[in-house]
């Protein structure tokens, strides 16, 4: 019978890059908590329209990125393709605003986009999210950066850019706006024609165009610094002050528009050279109305989303696993019985043993104890089980010493704490 696949675009995370995952996750947790953030989990389906409303309707990913059915004919619903919209229904739904005046949290797991799958692209993929939702001052913007640079340092990552812009808000960006469609305007011809609907929708998404002659006609375009008021302009400026307090190093990007409708005054992004095309690691940015266009009152926030499998993929040794503290070597069956006693036991008490239960040969035996790198082998021979007694050699050492079987859980553990 033919085997089943799994879904084009859809990735199975194998051992041991499994543990390389849960490293990351662990040092994502250590470094957000001391950041003031808190975990929230919200579900992967949602309402289609909180999408549509949130991420925006001329962005790529509603246009053509969503998978969406109807639920037996009734809801539209969606499997999440970002997580800043989710948080926020969950932020308003159970009206944490009213506790607290400034809310950090952070969610990772699984987001869903019907891309075209390629290397670091594929249509289940993991993100990192985390919102800071209360204060707008350019403070807090800072100190999301350095805790997204502080996190990626922890993980020992280095060759990693960090671009900045300001998309300025609902006071500047209409006259930029103009003004591009200005600039565009009897060249519409030559743009792709994804970039020619986004004339209509939202002309600033040509900046974000991947087509070669897209950026190359709209890089003359005149930039959002020239049209910027002053709130943005002064805004920016003290995020910058406050990034160069912490001697972080960014780039000033001003063609960096980011693909999200509801992005306002800060945005960033963090780019590393070894990823090639999909360069982008980190996507982020300030999103002072999102809250009330999703029906909540007027409460600014930011954010940044960590693309997971992009991040894996730029730690490439992976991390060390722990090995074994123990093999248990036994030859014949009454001494597979008894290392099967002793064995669990010690794993109750969290010591990680390994044995083999298919009763190969000694040699091969150590073999395997040797390929997972244990700290001991405990040898235990037909004779030996009757006389109560067994071996136990220092892997590294190659020394070897004789131990008592009743003795040996009380004693190994000791040892091993
Ligand atoms: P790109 O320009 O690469 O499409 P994006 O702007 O669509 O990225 P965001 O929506 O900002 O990405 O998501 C944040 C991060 O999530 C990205 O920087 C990237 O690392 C990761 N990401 C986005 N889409 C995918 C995908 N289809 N597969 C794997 N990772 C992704
Ligand atoms: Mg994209």
């Amino acid at each position: 019978m033919e085997t089943l696949t799994a879904v084009r675009g859809f990735k199975d995370i194998l051992p041991p890059e499994t543990q390389l995952w849960r490293h990351i996750e662990d040092t994502a947790r250590k470094v957000f908590s001391t950041f003031g953030f808190q975990e929230i989990r919200v579900p992967i389906l949602e309402k289609t329209d909180l999408f549509t409303r949130g991420i925006g309707e001329s962005t790529d990913i509603v246009e053509k990125e969503m998978y969406t059915f109807h639920d037996r004919g009734e809801e539209s619903l969606t499997l999440r393709p970002e997580a800043t919209a989710s948080v926020i229904r969950a932020y308003l739904e159970h009206a944490l605003h009213t506790s607290e005046t400034v809310t950090k949290l952070f969610t990772i797991g699984p987001m869903f986009r019907r891309e075209r799958p390629q290397k670091g692209r594929y249509r289940q993929f993991h993100q990192i999210d985390a919102e800071i939702l209360g204060p707008d001052d350019p403070r807090t913007d800072a100190e999301l950066i350095l805790m997204l640079i502080q996190f990626l340092r922890t993980l020992g990552l280095n060759g990693l850019t960090l671009d900045i812009n300001s998309l300025g808000c609902p006071e500047c960006r209409p006259a930029y706006r103009e003004a591009i469609l200005g600039y565009l305007h009897g060249q519409e011809e030559q743009l792709c024609s994804d970039c020619r609907r986004r004339l209509k929708t939202n002309p600033l998404r040509v900046f974000d165009c991947k087509v070669d002659l897209c950026g190359q006609i709209i890089g003359q375009a005149p930039r959002l610094t020239q049209f910027i008021c002053s709130g943005c302009r002064d805004h920016f400026a003290k995020v910058q002050q406050a990034l160069k307090q912490f001697e972080l190093p960014y780039c000033l990007n001003d063609k960096m528009v980011r693909g999200l409708d509801y992005y306002t005054r800060t945005t960033f992004e963090v780019t590393a050279g070894s990823l090639g095309a999909q360069n982008a690691v980190v996507g982020g940015g300030r999103y002072d109305h999102l809250v009330q266009e999703l029906g909540g009152p007027d409460i600014p926030g930011i954010g940044f989303a960590i693309g997971f499998e992009r991040l894996v993929s730029m730690i490439p040794e992976g991390i060390p696993l722990t090995p074994p503290a123990l093999f248990i070597a036994a030859l014949g069956e009454p001494a597979l019985q008894r290392a099967f006693l002793i064995g669990n036991r010690l794993r109750c008490g969290g010591i990680i043993v390994e044995m083999d239960h298919a009763g190969r040969s000694l040699k091969s035996q150590m073999k395997k104890a040797d390929r997972l790198q244990c700290k001991y082998t405990l040898i235990i021979g037909e004779r030996e089980l009757q006389e109560n007694r067994a071996l136990l050699r220092d892997m590294s050492a190659s020394t070897q010493e004789e131990v008592c079987l009743d003795q040996f859980e009380e004693m190994f553990s000791n040892r091993a704490r």
